[in-house]
């Protein structure tokens, strides 16, 4: 496949994607809510080795919250890019938000639903509902 270019707010970090991804689905978990400032995130699944970075390196930050996985992200403009343990983890969760490529794969899970919040509604899409993750 072609790779997919992918991006922060600000421009500064440039990254490309040679993976086609084994998964894309939503996560309504806490740390996606903080971190996104929404509803929680869409994440594509890829392999680690399969994300290469262009440019802005040096301004790319993980956080490690006290459950789950580090997440990095932009620290000039604070987009979130990757989670699930970049670069570390074999298979990391990269953000749908940071995609510039057409991109048009759905989501076909919804994971940690006991965490939709009370002003959140989940959309009637057919995704699979996970109370945490799939099992
Ligand atoms: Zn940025
Ligand atoms: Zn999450």
């Amino acid at each position: 496949m072609e790779p997919m270019r992918g991006s922060c707010l600000c421009g500064e970090v440039q990254f490309e994607v040679t993976a086609e991804p084994s998964a894309v689905r939503y996560c309504h978990c806490e740390s996606c809510k903080k971190l996104s400032g929404s509803i929680g995130t869409a994440n594509a699944r890829v392999p680690s080795e399969s994300i290469r970075i262009l440019a802005g390196e040096d301004v790319l930050r993980s956080y490690q919250p006290k459950e789950g996985s580090s997440k990095t992200f932009c620290s000039r403009c604070g987009s979130n890019l990757f989670g699930g343990g970049w670069p570390e983890a074999q298979e990391v969760s990269l953000r749908l938000s940071a995609i510039d490529t057409a991109f048009d794969r759905k989501p076909t899970a919804h994971n940690f639903v006991r965490s939709v919040a009370a002003w959140e509604t989940l959309p009637d899409d057919g995704a699979e509902r996970f109370e945490e993750t799939r099992p």
